[in-house]
């Protein structure tokens, strides 16, 4: 190095560290981070890519725009409960909740007496509100974890009466009878694939049924000359000693009431009016919630559960708990919203946008999702592009995830909050202007 290469003009460390916005940027991120964003403008300044006097600049644009990897992306999927994308989006309310709950909170502590307080009151007094005729209410991890608990408690080390019809793999490899078994109770199969009588589960109840669970096929649709067990028959069934076999239902998507749109959607409130031991379900499917598992039902029952010593390592923090309240007491949650979304309101937002941004205006049909309602179509409007728009929009900032049909790029605005179609406009002007 001469006394002339501009590389001894590269600012030090610690010179770039006393800019007021690394400096800013060192509470925010950490010192670490920023050390990084500073080295590595330094290195493009040693090898002549940039001048020293731009090494500030380039280590502040270094810097990561935000505190985690995860990027947010807007769903144009159609697809409400897309589990690829994190299931449910938490309504404002919700995130606030969060927000509140991330210090020191009373989630296990009584302000009044200074004395520990059950966990999670306000969230089970809230799932008690929501289902009136759920005597006790439990939180857990997630829907596979409600379900474990449920039946280990019940029946480890004994049978789970469930039907060939029900032996169902929900995604990404998680198959029911598997899990089952992992908690030490034995499954017993009853009926066939397509066909099941509540005698079926009668013959097969002995001294050693733990209980019958009953499980809806969430993600396929068996048609023809098919029957099941209901609800309500399957709560009369009775062990030889003439006691009720305890009835699990695993509801799967959450629906705490009957919605008319998802006729076939069992809901927690009339598997409980029809006779269930306990429900089952998700927090981050239809209920639009965080996710958690919910076990809603006879007291007793839902108290063994909440004494089991699994129930322990199954138990949600307290950032759940606050989400899951403020979705259970606040407004509309945005999964609910977009599954009722008006089809005329999607169609004027699609045609502003196909206006802006030069695609055609289709119709489409858009999805539940999440492994929930399979037959059902949720009709709308979608703005079509060319193909090669779809990875465009997926790595583009913000990221917009469309749904590639029959060799188009459709843009469902369905999931898309409404007050970021500027964003989605945006961003597939850019995606247009990209033409690589
Ligand atoms: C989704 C689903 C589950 C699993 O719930 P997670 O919250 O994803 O663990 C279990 N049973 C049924 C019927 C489901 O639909």
């Amino acid at each position: 190095m001469t006394q002339t290469d501009p590389r001894r003009r590269i600012p030090r460390t610690d010179a770039l560290l006393a800019d007021p916005v690394l400096a800013a940027a060192v509470t925010r991120h950490g010192a670490d981070v920023v050390k990084a964003a500073v080295r590595v403008a330094q290195g493009r300044a040693r090898t002549g890519e940039i001048e020293p006097g731009e090494v500030a600049d380039a280590a502040r644009a270094a810097l990561p725009s935000r505190a985690t990897t995860l990027r947010p992306l807007l769903n144009a999927t159609g697809v409400v409960v897309h589990t690829n994308v994190g299931r449910a989006p938490l309504s404002a309310a919700a995130i606030e909740a969060v927000t509140a709950a991330a210090g020191y909170v009373d989630v296990e502590y009584d302000v009044a007496t200074g004395a520990r307080a059950r966990r999670g009151r306000g969230t089970l007094a809230a799932l008690g509100d929501a289902v009136p005729a759920a005597g006790g209410a439990l939180v857990v991890n997630n829907g596979a974890a409600a379900l474990v608990l449920a039946t280990t408690a019940l029946a480890a080390g004994r049978e789970v009466l469930v039907s060939r019809g029900e032996m169902v793999e929900i995604g990404d490899g998680f198959r029911l009878p598997d899990l089952i078994e992992s908690t030490g109770a034995r499954l017993r199969e009853v009926g066939t694939t397509n066909r099941t009588t509540v005698d079926d589960y009668a013959a097969a109840v002995g001294p050693d049924t733990g209980c019958i669970l009953k499980v809806h096929p969430s993600n396929f649709r068996v048609e023809g000359f098919t029957s099941a067990a209901s609800v309500e028959q399957l709560a009369g069934v009775t062990s030889p000693d003439g006691a009720r076999v305890p009835l699990v239902v695993d509801i799967g998507s959450g629906l705490l009431r009957h919605d008319p749109l998802l006729p076939d959607e069992p809901d927690a409130a009339s598997a409980l009016a029809a006779g269930a031991t306990v429900v089952t379900a998700s927090g981050d499917k239809l209920l639009g919630g965080p996710q958690a598992g919910l076990v809603l039902g006879d007291s007793d029952t839902v108290e063994r559960l909440r004494r089991h010593p699994l129930a322990r390592a199954l138990r949600v923090d307290k950032l759940t708990l606050a989400a899951l309240e403020a979705t259970l007491r606040g407004p509309v949650p945005p999964v609910t919203a977009y599954l009722h979304a008006e089809p005329d309101r999607l169609r004027s937002r699609a045609e502003r946008l196909a206006e802006a941004v030069g695609g055609a205006v289709v119709q489409v049909e858009g999805r539940v999702g999440g492994g929930g309602a399979p037959g059902v179509p949720l009709p709308g409007w979608a703005v079509a592009l060319p193909e090669q728009c779809a990875e465009r929009l997926r790595t583009g900032d913000p990221g917009v995830v469309a749904r590639v049909e029959r060799g188009r790029c459709l843009v469902d605005l369905r999931c898309v909050p409404a007050d970021s179609d500027g964003d989605i406009e945006r961003a597939v002007l850019a995606a247009l202007a990209r033409g690589d």
